[in-house]
């Protein structure tokens, strides 16, 4: 008898007809002598619902009272669910993430999980309960209700399958797996058999949403074992492994992007000890997160900087630069909100030269002017108009060789 957690997203469990389903497909497991915990997000488009009626209140809610009324699209979810596995005949119980109590910090809206105390979780399934845990929510230690950001119930899943050492994990999902990339974007994107922690960190943080950046990271730390599969097909998904991708031999695993990218620029920055400090200082302050960072210095002893931030801050980050350049007596503040960052991504980069220069010649065939440019040592990534996104990953997962073989 093997313990799994699985996760449905808000497509899975979007229609009450859906609901169904996932509870059929726990019957099945449950017949098989499996024990199942199971974390459900919101329906689909609630916690998109639930925020667009938040801003009708207010321009800036408050992000305690944000996260009390987006953790109630999750509790919906997890009663109707338990509602269709009682009609099936099966015990079944839910919890919100207090009642779990998924300890975690403070920080409204992007809490992290600490602590999960999973007693009752034990007794539950000691007494052949299926038990139903809202996803994306928890508790502080002052009994407020937190949530851990968009995607959040991936990282509650993997959570609870570290806390109550599961056997597999399996995040239940609208795909059939982790493609090379994004398959909306590119219908030729092949399905991997498995990808590394590394890899699906790097690109979970590169903008594939397919996973949440912090349930691989637990996963990698806890050392569970994490699968992607559809809810609506049968099939063996993906499997995130430690295993070197060498298992598919390939150079790049996967092409990643955000669209969520804007940048800024401050020109004629006097040249001096203490200029980046000085422009990025205040932006952090703020709590505004810099992404890629260039200075390239002109002749004339000045310097030209510029950074990304995520496009919902780039307003914000503007405001604070042009005052900025005033006070440095900088020549002037230029930016873009219309830019994308795309991303190649594979521990096979290691070991190979060349990498760089095949994507950027890719890019330079179609017409694709890179806008700024960063690497590590497995990953490329390139800043370009907004318009040519689907271009750029469709020409790169040519020239990488990635498509359905
Ligand atoms: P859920 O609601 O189940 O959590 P998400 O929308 O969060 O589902 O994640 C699944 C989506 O992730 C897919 O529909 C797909 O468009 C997108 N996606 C982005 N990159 C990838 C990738 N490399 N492989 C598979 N899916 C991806
Ligand atoms: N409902 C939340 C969201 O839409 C959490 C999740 O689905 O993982 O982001
Ligand atoms: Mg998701």
């Amino acid at each position: 008898m093997a313990l799994f957690v699985y996760k449905f997203g808000g497509t899975s469990v979007g229609t009450v007809e859906r609901i169904k389903s996932v509870a059929e497909k726990i019957s099945l497991a449950r017949k098989n002598g499996d024990d199942i915990v199971v974390v459900v997000s919101a329906m689909s488009g609630e916690t998109n619902r639930l925020t667009a009626m938040a801003k009708e209140m207010q321009a800036q809610p408050t992000d305690r009272e944000m996260d009390v009324l987006l953790s109630t699209g999750e509790q919906v979810s997890m009663s109707l669910l338990c509602m269709a596995l009682h009609e099936m005949g099966h015990d079944a119980c839910s919890y919100t993430g207090g009642q779990v109590r998924i300890l975690t910090d403070s920080s409204h809206t992007k809490a992290r999980i600490q602590e999960i105390d999973d007693h009752r979780l034990r007794d539950d399934l000691d007494a052949g309960k299926v038990v139903v845990v809202a996803g994306f929510q928890g508790v502080d230690e002052h009994g407020n209700i937190t949530t851990l950001g968009r995607g959040g119930s991936d990282t509650t899943a993997v959570a609870l399958a570290a806390a109550l050492n599961a056997d597999e994990c399996h995040i239940y999902t609208d795909v059939d797996g982790v493609y090379t990339t994004d398959p909306r974007v590119e219908p030729r994107a092949r399905r991997l058999e498995k990808i590394t922690f590394e890899e699906m960190l790097e690109m979970a943080s590169l903008g594939s949403k397919v996973l949440q950046i912090r349930s691989v990271e637990f996963a990698g730390k806890y050392n569970v074992a994490l699968r992607v599969l559809s809810s609506f097909s049968e099939g063996q998904g993906t499997l995130i492994t430690y295993e070197d991708s060498a298992v598919e031999k390939a150079l790049i695993s996967g092409i990643a992007f955000n669209r969520d990218e804007a940048k800024l620029t401050i020109t004629g920055v006097p040249d001096l000890p203490g200029v980046a400090s000085k422009i990025l200082g205040p932006i952090a302050d703020q709590n505004i997160e810099v992404d890629m960072i260039i200075q390239n210095i002109a002749d004339d002893d000045t310097t030209d900087f510029t950074f990304t931030v995520h496009r919902n801050d780039y307003q914000r980050a503007k405001v604070l630069l042009d005052q900025v350049c005033g006070e440095m007596d900088a020549k002037q503040v230029t930016g873009d909100d219309a830019i994308v960052k795309v991303s190649i991504v594979g521990v096979g980069m290691r070991s190979h030269a060349g990498i760089a220069s095949t994507m950027f010649k890719t890019l330079a065939e179609e017409g694709i002017n890179i806008r700024m440019i960063s690497t590590s040592e497995i990953k490329i990534s390139v800043v370009v108009d907004e318009k040519y996104l689907e271009l750029a990953v469709r020409s790169l997962h040519k020239a990488f060789d990635l498509e359905s073989k």
